[in-house]
């Protein structure tokens, strides 16, 4: 590893990769996967958590920088950036459950909690932004 570190790293690779680069498997998989994560979001989009997080996201307001796939609305980006970055924490955590989304220690379903502002983990591997 050089002295950069891997998101230098992986970055310069991402940026001098081209299209042409990549095995036809590769293509392919990346093609099913955008269409699964597509299909996700737009069935996803009617159930309730998805409605109490779009309302959590108007809410939380900031500088509109993501179109919301579903409703066409925008979003702060920042928001969704701080959400997903917790959640990288959660999965990694023994506490907790991928099927519900749900923490073991405040019962709380992350997907919803780590896009609170001022939420902390209860055992402090992340807290407020
Ligand atoms: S909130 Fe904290 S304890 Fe709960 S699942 Fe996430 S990282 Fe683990």
């Amino acid at each position: 590893m050089n002295e950069q570190g891997i998101t230098s790293t992986v970055a310069r690779f991402a940026v001098q990769t081209s299209y042409n680069d990549l095995p036809g498997s590769v293509i392919e998989k990346v093609k099913q996967i955008v269409l699964d994560s597509i299909g996700c979001a737009l069935g996803g989009y009617v159930v309730d958590r998805s409605r109490i997080a779009l309302e959590l996201i108007e809410e939380l307001s900031g500088n509109p920088q993501a179109t919301i796939i579903g409703s066409g609305n925008v979003g702060s980006s920042c928001a969704l950036y701080v959400s997903e970055k917790r959640l990288a924490i959660c999965r990694e955590c023994p506490s907790y459950v991928e099927s519900t989304s749900m923490c073991k220690e405040c019962g709380c379903i992350m997907k919803i909690k780590a896009m609170l502002p001022c939420s902390e983990c209860p055992l402090k591997k992340w807290g407020k932004e």
